[in-house]
């Protein structure tokens, strides 16, 4: 494949490729996600106009996306999915479903209202792209309204649309670290990840060791006391709990910065999922014990996370 090899001359190290196995209990949690997609996209919508205030109506789409994400993140974890393109394409059906239900129901509920016996099995095999698109005119000429402001026409439809993006950004956010975990295959079980951060460093550190493959040299970075503020590279171990066969190691740069809620990491990863070589594997694992093992003269040692 043209991209992974690029990837592999630039790394110049091997990284951990996933077996592509959709996962033994795919079959059932697949047609489970997209009947919750359903359900919840019938509820959509009747909860999103009796929010009591408008601007609930904006953060509920990124509710709705947060956890219909975490929803797809479980799916993919007890599928267990190791084949990242089938999991991005059943998170993008999903998500797609779900928002195709919600106008779907739109419709339906409004087709109630001008005839309340209408059934749903008789309104959908009457509807044709005429009835279609006078339905959405009519959308479009209602809009909304916000105090004496009146939103209508076609920023109606745009907001369709960016409820969609919204959606689909969070949930492709909430899934991203599901799809990128490490798997053993012989253990049948996810690796577990553990970090040590290296604060006062930054990518300008790490990123040549990486292009130049050097991990050895990456596994001796250190925190620095006069480093830059705020920054830290983080090292992380991801190793199969039960063999301990296979270690693979991530790097990232981490700026913490200060936000009205606290303090937020940001992360930029550096390099994802290298094999780690044994003798390599087995010096983090020393160093993991020197921050395991009681310092009695040093103050404590300040949280990692
Ligand atoms: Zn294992």
């Amino acid at each position: 494949m043209h991209l992974g090899r690029v990837r592999a001359m630039r790394l110049s190290v091997p990284v951990y490729v996933p077996s592509q196995r959709p996962g033994r209990l795919m079959a059932l949690l697949a047609p489970a996600l997209l009947c919750g997609a359903v359900l919840i996209g019938t509820m959509y919508q009747r909860i999103l106009y009796s929010l009591p205030l408008e601007i609930m109506q904006f953060f509920f789409p990124a509710l709705v996306g947060l956890g219909f994400g975490l929803l797809c993140a479980g799916v993919i974890e007890h599928g267990p999915c190791r084949n990242p393109l089938f999991g991005r394409a059943l998170v993008v059906a999903a998500v797609l479903v779900m928002w195709a239900t919600s106008w779907a129901t739109a419709l339906l509920l409004d087709a109630q209202a001008a005839s309340p016996k209408l059934d749903a099995s008789t309104l959908f095999g009457q509807v044709d792209l005429d009835i279609f698109t006078r339905w959405v005119e009519a959308r479009y000429d209602a809009g909304w309204t916000n105090g004496r402001r009146s939103t209508k026409g076609f920023i109606v439809g745009l907001s369709w649309v960016a409820e969609l993006a919204v959606m689909f950004v969070i949930t492709a956010w909430a899934t991203r670290s599901a799809l990128q975990r490490c798997f053993c295959e012989p253990c049948q079980q996810w690796l577990d990840t553990r970090g040590v951060s290296c604060h006062g460093l930054t990518a300008a550190d790490a990123a040549p060791l990486v292009e130049a493959g050097d991990l050895a040299r990456l596994l001796e970075l250190r925190p620095l006391e006069d480093g830059v503020p705020n920054m830290r590279v983080a090292l992380m171990r991801h190793q199969c709990g039960a063999c301990r066969q296979t270690t693979y190691l991530s790097v990232d740069e981490v700026h913490t910065v200060p936000t009205r809620s606290g303090y937020r990491d940001r992360r930029r990863n550096l390099l994802r999922n290298a094999v780690l070589p044994d003798a390599l594997a087995r010096r983090l694992d020393a160093r993991f014990a020197e921050i395991d093992a009681p310092a009695p003269d040093a103050p404590p040692a300040m949280p990692a996370a």
